[in-house]
């Protein structure tokens, strides 16, 4: 096996700073490759939330000058990286471009920070730039959604003749192709890029006069993946799946493909996790039992031993399918059960939220915050968890919720479809599965999940075997890996 140098690029990782999916994946992917011994560094913002003395970042390189619109710009790179063989992480820092409580969006304003074009373009540099100084040429760059989209766009366009990254070639993963980073056109000559890349129609940069960063790596980057194999093909089928980028993908179709992002057990495991108030496992499960009593106290919801709980842990956002959920509460609530929701978000949806609560105080708790506690012991405590999302790219609660035994009722789309097997199917189902975006659909899967509940010998049947799946990272490593080695066994690509 070939010893790959990789150098990952994202904008959020578990344990530092993460808002979703993304963040998870990047909390564990570069260890799992590291595992399989390959040389593994992590570029990250230095965001001002991030708790510095806590995780043990300590100044690698005082000063790395970025080129950033007609001069240089300087950055500090601190790391974290423990030295037997595990990934290191260096962190751009640029008070004022990262250091700030929030990631994306402006506390201010609810909306995303106005230099969100500036920062991630600076940040995507500083990557490359970082690389050059430390004199450690990778063999393979792997790039994260938009906010770093960029590297491969610089790369070809800027890096081009630079013997130092010749042997270089870029993977970009696509965590969700609804967020693409788009910006005014007339933002574009502070990016130090070519004209050609925002000329209308035939530009990588341009889509519908902006700036689309996600369509450029699209474009530039040498392969492209994204989060599971039927989110593949679903963004390259339809105009609401590709969110209006299917054409640029169904161009590079022989370049995509799907790998489903694993799960970091160490974490995500009741059997081990510290953020529950009672552990538990297959053969035990007197822990969840009393997980439940405990969540449901902390919700100050009364404890109905026949009326199953549900539980969701989601963003706020009507991709999570929220407005089924609205929809036919009153419906859902008629079946006697209760429901714990978390999450934040669309600021509608949390108004929404709150009344119903104020309906059904006995069966809705809602928290609106991000709580990652929290989110463990709705993982723990609760009977189902509820995904009824209208896309979904991979989907990481519901891996986690088979884990927990905490039944997963999904929509049968994108990671959804590919990781959860429906009932109907009894001898290997894990979960409730539905296919049509309707709140008719959701409820159908619901009554069938509640009428099992009721049946506790073939209920607990099936939380066993749903507790038996195993989603572990190193399968979805070994297709990183391999596809990392078939590239890096090609010549790099022609650059323009
Ligand atoms: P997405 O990345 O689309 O938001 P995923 O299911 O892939 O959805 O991952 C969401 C991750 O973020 C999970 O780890 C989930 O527990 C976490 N998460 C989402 N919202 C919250 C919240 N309000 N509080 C705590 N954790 C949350």
């Amino acid at each position: 096996m070939n010893r790959l140098k990789i150098l990952m690029v994202a904008s959020e990782a578990e344990p530092y700073a993460r808002t979703g999916g993304l963040g998870d994946v990047m909390g564990a992917l570069p260890g799992a490759l590291a595992e399989r011994g390959h040389d593994v560094k992590v570029v990250l913002p230095r965001y001002g939330v991030i708790d510095g003395p806590a995780h043990g970042l300590s100044v690698h390189l005082d000063s790395v000058a970025v080129p950033d619109g007609d001069g240089v710009t300087h950055a500090m790179i601190e790391r974290v990286g423990d030295h037997s063989g595990g990934p290191e992480f260096l962190f751009v820092g640029h008070s004022e471009y990262f250091g700030r409580r929030q990631l994306y969006v402006d506390p201010a304003t609810g909306k995303d920070f106005v230099d969100n074009d500036q920062r991630f373009a600076f940040f995507s540099r500083a990557a490359l730039e970082t690389a050059k100084v430390l004199n450690w040429s990778p063999d393979i760059i792997h790039v994260h959604d938009w906010q770093a989209a960029l590297v491969p766009v610089y790369l070809k366009a800027r890096y081009a003749d630079d013997d130092f990254f010749a042997n270089c070639h870029t993977v970009l993963t696509i965590h969700n192709l609804g967020y693409q980073g788009l910006f005014d056109s007339d933002r574009f000559d502070d990016l130090d890029l070519p004209d050609e890349l925002a000329y209308a129609a035939t530009g990588a940069l341009e889509f519908y006069d902006q700036l689309n960063y996600l369509k450029a790596g699209i474009v530039m980057a040498d392969k492209i993946t994204t989060v599971s194999e039927s989110y593949a093909q679903e963004i390259q089928s339809t105009e609401e799946f590709g969110c209006g980028l299917q054409g640029v993908l169904t161009d590079r179709t022989d370049d995509l493909s799907g790998i489903v992002n694993g799960v970091d057990y160490s974490i995500w495991s009741p059997r081990t996790d510290k953020k529950i108030p009672h552990r538990y496992w297959s053969a035990n499960l007197s822990g969840k039992r009393m997980s439940r009593v405990e969540l449901l106290g902390k919700a100050g919801l009364p404890i109905r031993d026949r009326s199953p709980l549900i539980g969701m842990v989601t963003r706020l956002d009507t991709q999570k399918g929220i407005d089924l959920v609205i929809e036919g509460i009153a419906r859902l609530f008629k079946m006697k059960l209760q429901m714990v929701i978390l999450g934040t978000g669309d600021e509608g949806i949390h108004q929404q939220l709150l009344d119903l609560q104020k309906k059904y105080p006995d069966q809705l708790r809602v928290f609106l915050e991000f709580n990652d506690v929290l989110a463990h012991e709705i993982q723990a405590g609760s009977d189902m968890f509820l995904m009824p999302s209208r896309y979904e790219p991979c989907g990481l609660n519901q891996l986690y919720a088979l884990k927990y035994g905490t039944i997963p009722i999904v929509r049968a789309v994108g990671g959804l479809a590919d990781t959860v097997i429906d009932y109907r199917d009894t001898q290997t189902g894990t979960g409730f599965v539905f296919e049509d975006y309707t709140t008719e659909a959701m409820l159908e899967a619901i009554e069938r999940a509640v009428d099992l509940y009721a049946r506790r010998q073939d209920w607990s049947r099936l939380m066993k075997t749903a507790m038996k799946c195993d989603f572990s990272w190193s399968a979805s490593a070994a297709r990183y890996e391999a596809l990392f080695q078939s590239l890096s066994q090609t010549n790099s690509v022609a650059r323009p």
